[in-house]
């Protein structure tokens, strides 16, 4: 089948909800691009600014997609925008494409090597500004795709999907920051272990869903009793942990005996059944002698836990070592059988 070329020129899709931001101190030359680019219909909004400086702003401000910069300009020219877009984070993204000279080369070379994505020749043309303008903005967007979908990626790997709270690497990623930050100031940082008792009992008894409907209950309820800078994760199987930042261990055993409270208290249905649910804790803390590493805190919140395991469950057990240097270490149980 014969194609007629003349009928297959490239149709351009227009951008939902896309804004352009035209920078340039001739008001005459900004009214000129602004009739250009609203008869290509491709953007939504079109913002104007009369220099780098406050095209910069505008750029902080808006949500703008794309720039077109005119190159020589009085107060902060086109070479001074891209400085200052490309050292903000927010804005380091937005492609600018530059207006200059049409027959100079090494001005186009500087451009690009400034930052710029692209130049257009002026007098720009139309059709050119247009192509020009929409490859840029695809990109832009297939740029914005990408960064969301690394964002939800990481997201995914560091949550857990049963219960929606952070996972181990979470946790061992937080643990390992708050350690390094009480070990440089000094400052106080407790772990809590959580795991729940007899709950293979309680999936023998309710099956693998009741179960299950039990942990996401156990972790919501452990996310409404922590504050927001404590981190709640799910450690593995029916174990939880909780990262207490700027908590000293007799501070955490009080939260952890609230959360086991509640935790015995609280009523979970299924089946038209309720669901009994106790855990046994353990706390360590630090600074302190016996910890000069975070896997070392850990070990001792489980040493506790084992130890809280050990006499009756339904409990919440401290680390001897959990006590700040200078003071007599004593480890502490609270039953609750
Ligand atoms: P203990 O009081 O000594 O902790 O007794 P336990 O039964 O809780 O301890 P054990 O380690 O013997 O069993 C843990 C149970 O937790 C067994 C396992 O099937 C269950 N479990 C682990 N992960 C999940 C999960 O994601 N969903 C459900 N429903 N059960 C889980
Ligand atoms: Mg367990
Ligand atoms: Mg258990």
């Amino acid at each position: 089948m014969e194609t007629n070329e003349a009928n297959t020129v490239p149709t351009i899709e227009a951008v939902p909800e896309a804004s352009v931001l035209i920078v340039d101190d001739s008001e005459v030359q900004r009214l000129l691009m602004r009739k250009a680019i609203e008869s290509m219909g491709m953007f939504s909004s079109i913002h104007e600014a009369a220099d780098g400086l406050t095209g910069f702003a505008t750029m902080r401000r808006e949500s703008v997609d794309i720039v077109l910069c005119d190159l020589r300009m009085p107060r902060c020219d086109g070479y001074g925008l891209l400085r200052l877009k490309c050292n903000d984070a927010r804005t380091s993204a937005t492609p600018v494409l530059m207006l200059t000279a049409s027959d100079d080369v090494p001005t186009r070379v500087r451009v690009l090597e400034a930052g710029a994505s692209d130049y257009v020749s002026k007098p720009a043309r139309p059709e050119e500004l247009r192509a020009r303008l929409s490859v840029h903005l695809k990109l832009k967007q297939l740029h914005d795709e990408l960064r969301h979908k690394t964002e939800e990626l990481d997201r995914l790997a560091h949550t857990d999907t049963l219960t929606g709270i952070a996972n181990r690497r979470h946790f061992d990623e937080a643990l390992e920051r708050e350690f390094d930050r009480s070990s440089r100031y000094r400052r106080p940082l407790s772990v809590v272990m959580i795991d729940l008792d007899h709950f293979k009992q309680l999936n023998d008894t309710h099956g693998h869903l009741g179960g299950d409907h039990a942990l996401k209950a156990v972790a919501d309820l452990l996310v409404r009793e922590v504050r927001k800078p404590d981190l709640v994760a799910r450690y593995g199987g029916e174990e939880c942990a909780v990262v207490l930042p700027e908590t000293s261990a007799r501070d955490a055993v009080t939260v952890a005996e609230r959360i086991r409270e509640k935790l015995a208290s609280m009523c979970v249905v299924w089946e038209g059944q309720e669901l009994a649910v106790t855990a046994s804790m353990g706390v360590a803390s630090c600074p302190s002698v016996a910890v000069a590493r975070a896997e070392e805190l850990l070990e001792r919140a489980d040493s506790a836990l084992y130890a809280a395991k050990a006499s009756g469950r339904n409990r919440v057990c401290r680390a001897p070592g959990s006590t700040p240097r200078g003071a007599m270490a004593s480890g502490s149980v609270s039953a609750h059988n």
